[in-house]
């Protein structure tokens, strides 16, 4: 039998309870799973989400691994007492909600849905779209989520760019890297889609130079995190038309305050942080096959690297 503490905010715990007992009883784990808090000393795994103080981990002294329900790290990867391995979220829910959220999108700007959607006169004046094979995409970001919002829009026929850390030899995709890369990437694209993690490394990746790479116009789309983007940076680019439009779902601040001014800039669309979320159901999953894996020796999925961040 083995102790977990669901480490999550208390809301989250009345949507995942029942997925995670199913799926630890599907995975042969027997357990005693509770949102309190047990001896810390007797915690096998956490199960973790952000939400409140910064927690201190140090007194988990038997724990096997932190277990996180979010993709995204930046909150507790850098946490000092964090001893134990930290595993971030992959799952194939939170995946495929976000090929929907990026694709949906990119089409949206490709297919200049807004002078319809938004038409106040009775105007017949038609534009034809270019075809996709027209429209140049770069996908920053090549990991579990960038990797596959890439191929969906690959598949529907854009040439697509994607731009990693470390150089990447893929069949199906051009792909390219470095300072140099991001210059060559951004130069040819006409939507640029972020999906990376907050680092040091990628604070304020889009700036006044960076955003001065990409062609006059071009739509910035980011569902990785606000601190990828100098936001002064693009509202200037955006009022200098350097920048047609940016769609941003993820921001420094969130929720983002009612005066911040994306609000009511006429070409940024606010989305809620809603581009892809955990899923309980195959979250739980990923959750319990770790557990398994821990317990039968076997190498943790989805490990988090300490010293890359992410
Ligand atoms: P991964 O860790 O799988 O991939 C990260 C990618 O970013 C990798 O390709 C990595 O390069 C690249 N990268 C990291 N640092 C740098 C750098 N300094 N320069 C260039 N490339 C870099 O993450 P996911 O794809 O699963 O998720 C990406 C991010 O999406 C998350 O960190 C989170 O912030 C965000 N997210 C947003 C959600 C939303 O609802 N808006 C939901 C879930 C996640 P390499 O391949 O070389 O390692």
């Amino acid at each position: 039998m083995v102790t977990i503490w669901f480490a999550a905010p208390a809301a989250l715990w009345a949507a995942y309870e029942a997925p995670l007992r199913t799926a630890l009883a599907e995975a042969g784990v027997a357990a005693a799973l509770s949102p309190d808090c047990p001896d810390p000393g007797a915690v096998d795994f956490l199960i973790y989400a952000p939400g409140g103080a910064a927690p201190d981990f140090s007194a988990f002294t038997r724990a096997r691994a932190v277990l996180s329900l979010w993709a995204g790290v930046e909150r507790i990867v850098a946490n000092p007492t964090l001893t134990q391995p930290l595993c971030r979220m992959v799952d194939p829910a939170l995946t495929q909600g976000m090929v929907e959220w990026v694709t949906g999108q990119v089409l949206r700007h490709h297919l200049g849905l807004d002078a319809h959607i938004r038409r106040t006169e009775p105007v017949w004046a038609p534009v034809v779209p270019p075809l996709a094979a027209e429209r140049p995409v770069a996908m920053l970001g090549l990991g579990d989520l960038g990797l596959a919002c890439a191929r969906a829009l690959t598949a529907l026929g854009f040439p697509v760019t994607g731009w990693a850390r470390r150089p990447r030899a893929l069949a199906d995709l051009p792909t390219d890297h470095g300072e140099d890369g991001l210059r060559r990437v951004l130069g040819g694209a006409q939507i640029v889609v972020t999906l990376l993690p907050r680092t040091p490394d990628t604070e304020d990746l889009l700036n006044a130079r960076t955003l001065g790479w990409l062609p006059r116009g071009a739509v910035v789309i980011n569902s990785g995190r606000g601190h990828l983007i100098d936001e002064a940076a693009l509202i200037a680019a955006l009022d200098a038309g350097q920048v047609g439009h940016a769609t941003l779902d993820v921001f420094r601040t969130e929720p983002l305050p009612p005066d911040h001014p994306f609000w009511h800039h006429p070409r940024v669309t606010v989305t809620p942080h809603i581009a892809a979320e955990t899923r309980p159901a195959s979250a739980a999953r990923v959750v319990a096959e770790n557990i398994r894996r821990s317990l039968a020796g076997e190498p943790l999925l989805h490990l988090v690297d300490r010293q890359r961040g992410y």
